[in-house]
């Protein structure tokens, strides 16, 4: 069994049963880990007669809108002034709240973050970091444990959803036996393995296929590393938005490369050009040093960070960046 953070996890607990009124926070643009264990934690505080308002800067995407209590989830506009603690779930650093947080009403809040990410800048007044979990899900399930409270039903399905997203479908470099140990405690309180896969992994929109029609035509490998950009042009063509590229599993499974990256063309709150960086490495290799010195964050096998600036300046140096970080853990094996 994983060796927990006992004093982080004890003091998680004794905030959870001390407090009444919480608000409860997961990462901007939310993928199933940020969804899953946002609700699941909204269901272990309800059940221990708590009040808890659930909140996302950019909502819950299409696909997730399956799981229970994805309908409970407000934008900034449904938070309100004043909690008793606020818990932030998978979110490395105090940007990855976005605008569901503001200073100046919630700085006087209990902290509270919930996380499993390695580039973790511990922000909160209690930090549980486990980097050794591959998904907030898995700690859900310990901290449900402890709390005495059952994992049977919602709380099963939303955990697995993020276990199963984390990991694609446990197949990650991470994917120890605890996981799979959390894993099957979920199946045995009623979570459906196929029906969550179905309803995440195997389920994107043709218009995802066009866009990769779009982009792979561009798709560019030197020194092991494999890049793909996407041009605001390109989505357009393909009618998609970035939210449907979805490319990184299909990179990271291309035999000739070691590291793996998407860059995509965004604009910032002020216009400003900025692009959205995505890595992914092989066991073996590491990319969340380079999204962390990049102003980002993530896990050893995938990563991302935002820059200034347009694809054809931003990208060459970034790619300069991975294939020289690749060399240096090759011959460091
Ligand atoms: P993605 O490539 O978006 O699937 O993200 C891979 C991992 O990197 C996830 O664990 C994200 O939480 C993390 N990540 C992605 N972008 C950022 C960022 N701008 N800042 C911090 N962490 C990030
Ligand atoms: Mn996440
Ligand atoms: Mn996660």
């Amino acid at each position: 069994m994983i060796d927990l953070q006992e004093v982080h996890l004890s003091a998680v607990i004794d905030a959870v049963r001390a407090n009444q009124r919480f608000l409860c926070i997961s990462h901007v643009a939310p993928d199933g880990d940020a969804v899953g264990s946002l609700l699941g934690m909204g269901e272990i505080l309800t059940m221990l007669g708590k009040e808890a308002t659930l909140a996302l800067a950019d909502g819950v995407p299409d696909n997730l809108t399956f799981l229970p209590g994805a309908e409970r989830v407000v934008s900034a506009d449904g938070v309100g002034d004043v909690y008793d603690c606020i818990i932030v779930l998978d979110a490395s650093s105090p940007d990855r709240m976005g605008n569901v947080y503001r200073e100046d009403a919630h700085g006087k809040s209990p902290l509270v973050v919930i996380d499993h990410h390695v580039t973790n800048t511990y922000f909160g007044d209690v930090d549980w970091v486990e980097p050794r979990c591959a998904a907030v899900c898995q700690m859900l399930v310990y901290l449900a444990q402890r709390l005495g409270v059952s994992l049977r039903g919602n709380l099963a399905e939303d955990l697995l959803t993020g276990l199963v997203t984390d990991t694609l479908c446990f197949r990650t470099s991470n994917t120890t036996a605890d996981v799979l140990g959390a894993a099957t405690v979920l199946m045995e309180n009623g979570a459906q393995l196929s029906a969550i896969t179905a309803r995440t992994l195997n389920n994107k929109p043709f218009r995802s296929l066009k866009l990769w029609g779009e982009v792979l035509p561009g798709a560019r490998l030197a020194e092991r590393v494999l890049w793909v950009t996407v041009a605001p042009e390109q989505l357009a063509a393909a009618q998609a938005t970035a939210g449907d590229l979805e490319l990184s599993s299909v990179l990271s499974a291309v035999a000739e490369a070691d590291i793996s990256a998407t860059f995509i063309q965004k604009t910032d709150e002020r216009k400003a050009p900025v692009v959205e960086c995505s890595f992914r490495a092989k066991p073996g290799f590491n990319v969340s040093d380079t999204a962390f010195a990049l102003g980002g964050g993530g896990h050893p096998a995938a990563a991302g960070c935002t820059v200034p600036g347009t694809l054809e300046k931003a990208v060459p140096p970034i790619v300069a960046q991975l294939q020289q970080a690749r060399a240096q853990q090759a011959t460091g094996q």
